[in-house]
């Protein structure tokens, strides 16, 4: 298989920098984070956008918001009475601290993913999505999209391992490196927004020389 620092390179150099994560703040990021669970980004940035309208990407204002409200912001992002109460254990998790508490930059980041990982609701995408792109921690993030990618270029045992290991597989492969690691999710979901879809487009694929599933297509 294409060894995975040239995978990196390969769709940076067909796609360009991507400038993620696609929110203006800290806060932003770690709600967008708990949003996209289970649905795609055109649903998770309408609920986005209607927080904002209602003046609650600001921490204040979002921790003194009631469940009705914040609820009728998050609808459009689906299994809205799940993610309220997932955001609720998120916000109460970070609020002794506040956003900006140096704490979420001096803690070690196994400790600090561990504390996000027993909050209710947060999964190891979800706690590596706001360590990486709102604490700028380097931890690289696993999704659906990185599985399917590699188990097409050749990697099968990719289909069947374990977040961990797949997380292990690229952190060893790329040096741990913030913004490498930024940039090489954001690469991945790019190409499968474009070309490694559920039905790829193939014929037009910058991978396509080194990936046995498209030469089959
Ligand atoms: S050639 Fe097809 S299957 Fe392979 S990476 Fe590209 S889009 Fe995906």
């Amino acid at each position: 298989m294409l060894p995975l620092p040239d995978l990196f390179a390969t769709l940076l150099h067909a796609y360009g920098p991507q400038h993620w994560w696609p929110g203006e703040t800290r806060l932003e990021i770690i709600v967008g984070a708990v949003l996209i669970q289970n649905t795609n980004w055109r649903n998770a940035s309408r609920a986005i956008d209607n927080l904002a309208l209602a003046g609650l990407l600001e921490w204040p204002a979002l921790l003194a918001s009631d469940d009705n409200t914040l609820r009728a912001c998050i609808w459009p992002s689906g299994f809205y009475n799940v993610k309220l109460r997932r955001l609720r254990s998120l916000l109460n998790y970070l609020a002794p601290w506040g956003l900006e508490h140096p704490r979420w930059l001096a803690l070690p980041l196994q400790t600090l993913r561990a504390e996000l990982l027993a909050v209710q609701g947060v999964g190891p995408e979800t706690a590596d999505s706001i360590l990486l792109y709102a604490f700028e921690r380097p931890t690289f993030v696993v999704d659906a999209y990185t599985r399917r990618l590699l188990a097409r270029l050749g990697a099968d045992w990719a289909q069947r391992a374990s977040y961990q290991a797949l997380q292990a597989h690229w952190m060893a492969a790329l040096p741990s490196d913030t913004a490498l690691y930024n940039e090489a999710h954001a690469l991945i979901v790019q190409h499968a927004k474009t070309h490694c879809r559920a039905k790829p487009r193939c014929a037009d694929c910058p991978l396509l020389t080194h990936c046995p599933f498209g030469s089959g297509c």
